[in-house]
């Protein structure tokens, strides 16, 4: 089993909170495209397993026109072995989402959108900088349904200064009548090196505090639950069946490769790449037959970690017992008065097979993931 993540570096405009990696000069979009094809094939022998999920991430994939999107899929399906029943993601900004491509973008194979929304407040869409209205939202659901996708997942976004309780629940009332197979939920986050980041320094923008962040964030967790999502992960919801395949062969360890400027793969032992974080070089490097990785060797701790940090973020929680398979250690004795304190406020739950976060927990996952890593030399 092994996944493709394809990163499409384009965005039409920088919404003031974003740091992923995209250019909105669109001037070299069909050159990019032509690169990351010539990747996918070069890069062929990356992958000798079956290849189970494809997911176009950016950026924004859904800008590309739809004889662009036909050239990387059929560069995909040329060079490796992708299973019938493989679950081919395209994350989608909803002005792009016409009638028209929405079709040809199903047609192509692609089953399964992910939808930017982020809010329906209008003001707070051109606050962030956002291209779309909430009516272009709501009529590109509707387009991709009538289009035939039947797996669509839409992005909230939470904690939006001046964007009250009310005006959060109102959100979420709204996505749950859209009806989606799945929700991914975000805490906005201010960026050193964005608008916001910048309005933050010149004390323009407040973040909202955390008690209010939390609040949002576990309100949301019981009322889409209340509404059939199941959480199984710190920030997604899916209804039943419904997960997104892609991001648990991430989490299962399992190999991927990812083409495109910025993007990263995993050998699934104990090797990282990384691919240049910028179009031009980008460019230049696959045209010119030059390196544009950089490769990371993990160590068997940082493995070991990487388990502990991705399976407790998980809603099924880290199994004890594999992990003490892997590591000759038990956490949960190590940690014993840690996970006591953490237990009697109610964060986790313990037994002995499985320790897993309860909502009040994944506020704090990455902290007490890092409490329970262990060092080199350990
Ligand atoms: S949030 Fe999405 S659309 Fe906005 S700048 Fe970032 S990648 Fe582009």
């Amino acid at each position: 089993m092994a996944g493709i993540y394809i990163h499409i570096p384009f965005c039409r405009q920088a919404c003031h909170y974003c740091d992923f990696h995209f250019s909105t000069n669109l001037s070299k979009q069909e050159e990019i495209v032509d690169a990351i094809a010539l990747e996918i094939e070069e890069r062929k022998a990356y992958l000798k397993e079956d290849v189970q999920t494809i997911y176009f991430g950016g950026g924004t994939p859904s800008l590309l026109s739809s004889a662009q999107l036909e050239k990387l899929i059929k560069a995909v399906l040329d060079n490796y072995n992708v299973s019938e029943t493989a679950e081919i993601t395209l994350e989608a900004n909803p002005e792009d989402l016409t009638n028209g491509h929405a079709k040809s973008i199903h047609q192509l194979g692609v089953n399964r959108l992910s939808i930017g929304i982020q809010t329906f407040d209008e003001q707070k869409l051109q606050w962030m900088n956002r291209i779309h209205s909430s009516d272009e939202a709501r009529t590109a659901f509707e387009y991709a349904r009538s289009a035939g996708f039947q797996n669509i997942s839409l992005d909230l976004i939470y904690a939006i200064p001046d964007h009250n309780r009310e005006a959060w629940q109102q959100d979420l009332n709204q996505i749950t009548k859209m009806n989606p197979e799945h929700i991914s939920l975000y805490g906005l986050t201010i960026e050193d090196k964005t608008v916001f980041g910048k309005w933050e320094r010149e004390n323009k923008l407040i973040q909202v505090p955390e008690d209010e962040a939390a609040a949002q964030y576990l309100f949301a967790i019981d009322f889409l639950k209340s509404k059939g999502y199941r959480q199984y992960e710190v920030s997604n919801f899916g209804k039943d069946g419904c997960h997104s395949r892609h991001n648990h062969a991430y989490w299962a360890g399992v190999p991927y490769i990812g083409v495109g400027p910025g993007a990263h793969s995993f050998d699934g032992a104990f090797t990282r790449s990384f691919n240049v974080r910028n179009n031009a070089k980008y460019l230049k490097a696959i045209n010119e037959k030059l390196e544009y990785t950089e490769k990371e060797q993990l160590s068997e701790i940082q493995r070991i970690n990487e388990r502990i940090l991705t399976e407790l973020r998980t809603a099924n929680g880290i199994d004890l017992k594999a992990l003490a398979k892997l590591s000759g250690a038990n956490i949960a004795e190590i940690h014993s008065g840690f996970l006591k304190q953490m237990a009697d406020q109610n964060l986790i739950e313990l037994t002995n097979d499985n320790l897993r976060l309860l909502p009040q927990g994944f506020l704090v996952a990455d902290e007490v993931a890092l409490r329970l890593f262990f060092s080199e030399g350990e």
